[in-house]
């Protein structure tokens, strides 16, 4: 059953994400029209019930009728602390499995006379990666907002330009974490991989050196420079926007680079495909890999950066005012830091303690500039009055077609607009999981796409919503 349903999924997906997302699912067991397969990791899983769960269960429908379903099987957590064997390159010797234990002690050596790795005559250039130490993975805590991109991150680490996330394009909004995860892939790799050439650079600095070297007439050294480098991490890709020769040398590189089996990781503030005035033959290499998005962490993410960030600088605070900075800034991360340490500069200027109090006051020129924050509970309200529906028809199991829309259009707008994990979101559907809510969502918009009279809906709740919040 397995082998037909990949053969019609093969004709339908490009063959780069057929290799990367289904060629490694193993079918385990068929018993009463339940196909199980087996998935090799947690991100690889979420990433089937993103992109691919509609092109599955279709398919496999058709293979063996209405009542078909699919399970999963999570063969092993890619996580931080999992034996997991990893994949390395050592230069001369081909390639070679060490599991995490083995690879401690290599790694732990930093003068590269030593280092195992580096083999003598070979000539390897030396290039500062202009990294800060403090943004590893260690520091990014992981939530519902940053999974997929921060997974991404640390699979594009493990085995740089081996993957088909090259590059790696990291979105998000201004203060979300970009720079942060982008960096920390480059610490991952400078941990794992000692000797292959890391080097961070923002857009701005890249098109100041460019302008430098043209006027020197030396834009072919300032290529081959970048040709030098294994990584290759360029910040805020907006900023190309408009500078046409920079973009031109940048294609060059990056063409190179690409070709070469070398990683390219790249942020923007937006989705590639809404970069305006960067060329579209860049714009349409950045589709070759993956993109991944960053949003706004929810409440409970919230609390675990501000107590990461407390722990990490010896601070100890009320869990009550921990909570209250968490509750009331929802604008990005840099501001959830930035009330941390307005809160503890006022404390020690005024040689006050820090209690809820104080946090009011302080927090009071943070706050009025977030706006306010939707519940869900709002949403389903505003959903039930709009198609007059019964909210208690929104929890139960009812089946009929006007309940399921309506159900589904409220995750989505819950999704879109407060900062509620998808988890969450589901428990306030009378507790459906989190795949339920990515479903719904995914319905949501592919209906969009068809209906227009169930867009202009969708659309003019929207509104209702963002006005509500405002
Ligand atoms: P951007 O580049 O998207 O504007 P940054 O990477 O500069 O955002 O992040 C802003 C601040 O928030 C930084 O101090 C960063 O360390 C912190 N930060 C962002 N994401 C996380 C996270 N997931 N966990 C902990 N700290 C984070
Ligand atoms: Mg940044």
């Amino acid at each position: 059953v397995w082998k037909s349903c990949l053969t019609i999924i093969k004709d339908i997906v490009e063959w780069q994400h057929f290799k990367t997302w289904f060629e490694p699912i193993k079918p385990v067991e068929l018993k009463n029209k339940i196909l199980t397969i087996q998935v090799p990791s947690q991100f690889f899983f979420e990433y089937l019930e993103e992109h691919y769960v509609t092109l599955l269960a279709k398919t496999l429908k058709r293979e063996l009728g209405k009542d078909a379903n699919l399970e999963y099987r999570i063969m092993m957590d890619s996580g931080n602390n999992s034996n997991r064997p990893i994949t390395m390159d050592v230069p001369g010797h081909g390639y070679k499995t060490y599991t995490n234990n083995e690879m401690d002690f290599p790694l732990v050596i930093n003068n590269p006379v030593k280092n195992p790795f580096v083999i003598p005559g070979l000539k390897k250039v030396q290039i500062d990666p202009q990294l800060n130490p403090n943004y590893t993975f260690d520091t990014f805590i992981e939530g519902d907002c940053n999974r997929v991109a921060r997974r991404a991150g640390k699979t594009v680490a493990d085995k740089p330009g081996a993957t088909s996330f090259n590059p790696l394009v990291i979105y998000g909004g201004v203060g979300l974490g970009k720079t942060h995860l982008a960096q920390a892939v480059g610490n991952e790799v400078k941990r794992q991989h000692p000797n292959k050439v890391v080097l961070y650079v923002s857009s701005e600095k890249f098109i100041n050196q460019f302008v430098d070297h043209s006027r020197n007439n030396a834009i072919n050294d300032f290529i081959h420079f970048y040709q030098l480098v294994d990584v290759l991490i360029i910040d805020d890709v907006q900023f190309f926007s408009r500078a046409e020769k920079s973009q031109d040398a940048f294609f060059a590189i990056f063409n190179h680079l690409h070709q070469s089996g070398k990683q390219l990781i790249l942020s923007s503030d937006k989705p590639p495909k809404d970069l305006e005035g960067v060329q579209e033959r860049l714009l349409s290499r950045f589709r070759w890999g993956l993109s991944a998005d960053l949003q706004m962490p929810d409440y409970e993410t919230r609390i675990e950066i501000l107590e990461k960030k407390m722990k990490n600088d010896g601070l100890d605070m009320h869990k009550d005012v921990v909570k209250y900075i968490a509750y009331n800034i929802n604008t990005n991360i840099r501001e959830l830091e930035g009330a941390l340490i307005s809160l503890l500069a006022q404390s020690s200027l005024n040689k006050k303690e820090i209690d809820l109090d104080l946090a009011k006051k302080v927090l009071k020129n943070f706050v009025k500039t977030s706006s306010k924050e939707i519940t869900i509970d709002a949403i389903q309200k505003m959903v039930c009055d709009y198609f007059d529906v019964p909210y208690e028809k929104l929890l139960q199991k009812t089946r009929k077609r006007e309940i399921v829309q309506a159900r589904q259009i409220t995750m989505y707008l819950a999704k879109t607009f407060t900062k509620n994990s998808l988890k969450t979101i589901g428990e306030h559907f009378g507790g459906r999981d989190h795949t339920t809510v990515i479903h719904s969502c995914q319905t949501v918009k592919d209906l969009m796409d068809t209906d227009s009279m169930f867009k202009e809906s969708v659309l003019e709740l929207q509104q209702k919503v963002q006005l509500a919040a405002m």
